[in-house]
């Protein structure tokens, strides 16, 4: 056992929480998992999480503060938010792609496609929303059929489910409302450091900060910022120790999570894969896209850019952040084991993680965005919504602002992908359809978008190779 190497111990674990939660179903020791398992998963993912800004802040102080006067750092910053949106792009167009391939919501029941499809204009004019593709199927429906549809349309509008979803979507909506081009700007700005510090969603506040602060450091003279840099320097390398600390006992942590997720969420076993054969194909759909993105694009892309380093090699190193990912479904609390595994395991310099990581985890989301586009036609298709190609084109766009804007918690994909329907004239209600497997579409998609960042770190590092230095301790 002592042999076996952490990332071993740790998917064990993964499967173990998994059979347990299955078990405690059976046992009706579901009680128990969530009084005296699920605690664990709690505790661990909130010492991650206390860890994150910190680390996130520090590193980035000192990454500025001690780079190279050789280094170009816009370029460098160029190139990362380029790949970023690259990356994104490309993972939108493969869930589009697979989408429109396996055509999951396609109902073959003609009589439920109509009624899915009349629901949705009955909306539609309600709301004075221009129907997503011109048809008009109310005028010449049926007249039975339409005052069946709209019995049970009102019937829905007047559940609680309904009310609760209106509430959270008038909320995200509003969100997005009245927002000028300059907003994503203002956004970036802190107006106090230490809310900046205390809302795990403003973590791009705190970066901005942070590199404010390491560039305004530079103009220091040495007797001053020598002393301050070593001193973040130290703070910063006792994060990371922290981190790995908290790994050594990951694998009891990863097992807790995942028992108490899964049995909290699913309440039973069976429950879980009643909602997966409801919602199966489209899962399925879902979670091609995304191993496509995985084992395909993204071994192809690090070769296109010279990387060396072998596909075996990268995902054992990675292991570690990626189960992490799964069993959290939040690339915020991952972010630290991410660092530690691009920086120790596959030997980033510190210079390159510490800017790009950070950055990445807060807004390439790749699995995200993908997730976002197959959902989005998936709902269309249930609803019998043809999508022009310049429609679906579009969704690169707004699934990019979307994903960019996601928080890295679980299931901010979801709430996100209301502003991508709307952009599109479709009911943002429809959310409430797929929520039933989100989560665990969650667990899938943030791998996803962790390993997006480990990829672009590493083809940075391979960018800028040569051109990155730190400045030596001496002639500081
Ligand atoms: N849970 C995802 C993350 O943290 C975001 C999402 O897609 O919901 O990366």
């Amino acid at each position: 056992m002592k042999k076996l190497a952490l990332h071993w111990k740790i998917i064990i674990a993964m499967f173990l929480g998994i059979i347990w939660s299955f078990l405690s179903g059976k046992l009706g020791l579901a009680q128990f998992t969530a009084d005296w398992i699920d605690p664990f998963g709690t505790i661990f993912i909130n010492c991650l999480k206390f860890i994150a800004i910190p680390l996130v802040m520090f590193s980035i102080i000192t990454g500025i503060a001690t780079i190279g006067k050789e280094t170009n750092l816009g370029r460098m910053g160029a190139r990362t938010m380029g790949l970023y949106v690259f990356t994104t792009m490309f993972a939108i167009t493969t869930g589009l792609t697979v989408v429109n391939l396996f055509k999951p919501g396609v109902i073959k029941d003609e009589t439920k496609r109509l009624e899915n499809r009349l629901e949705y204009e009955i909306w539609a004019n309600e709301n004075g929303v221009k129907i997503a593709d011109g048809r008009n199927l109310l005028a010449t429906a049926d007249s039975s059929v339409v005052a069946k549809v709209n019995a049970s349309w009102n019937a829905k509008k007047s559940s609680d489910e309904y009310a609760e979803m209106m509430e959270k979507s008038s909320s995200s909506s509003a969100a997005f409302e009245d927002r000028g081009p300059l907003q994503p700007l203002v956004d970036l700005i802190p107006e106090n450091l230490i809310l900046s510090l205390s809302d795990g969603n403003l973590m791009l506040q705190v970066i901005f900060f942070a590199m404010f602060f390491g560039f305004s450091s530079r103009f220091l003279p040495a007797h001053q910022a020598r002393p301050m840099i070593n001193f973040f320097e130290a703070v910063n390398e006792t994060f990371i120790k922290m981190v790995q600390l908290v790994m050594k006992a990951a694998p009891f942590f990863v097992f807790c999570l995942m028992a108490g997720v899964l049995t909290k969420k699913a309440g039973s076993a069976e429950e879980l894969l009643q909602q997966l054969a409801d919602l199966g194909y489209y899962s399925l759909v879902v979670v091609i896209g995304l191993l496509f993105a995985l084992f395909v694009f993204y071994p192809t892309l690090m070769r296109v850019f010279g990387v060396k380093i072998p596909y075996g090699k990268f995902f054992r190193e990675m292991s570690p952040a990626m189960i992490l990912a799964f069993s959290s479904s939040s690339s915020a609390a991952a972010l630290p084991v991410t660092i530690d595994c691009v920086e120790n395991r596959l030997k980033v310099p510190k210079k390159i993680t510490d800017l790009v990581l950070p950055i990445g985890a807060t807004l390439n989301m790749d699995g995200t965005s993908l997730y976002q586009a197959v959902a989005v036609i998936f709902l269309a298709q249930y609803h019998d919504v043809d999508l022009t190609l310049i429609q679906q084109l579009g969704i690169i766009i707004t699934a990019t602002l979307a994903s960019f804007g996601a928080a890295a918690v679980p299931g901010a994909g979801l709430i996100m992908l209301i502003m991508v329907l709307s952009s599109l004239g479709l009911n943002p209600m429809w959310i409430a359809l797929i929520s039933p497997v989100d989560r665990l579409l969650d667990m899938c998609r943030t791998v996803n978008n962790v390993v997006s960042d480990a990829v672009v770190a590493i083809i940075i590092n391979r960018m800028e190779e040569k051109q990155v230095k730190v400045i030596p301790p001496e002639e500081y």
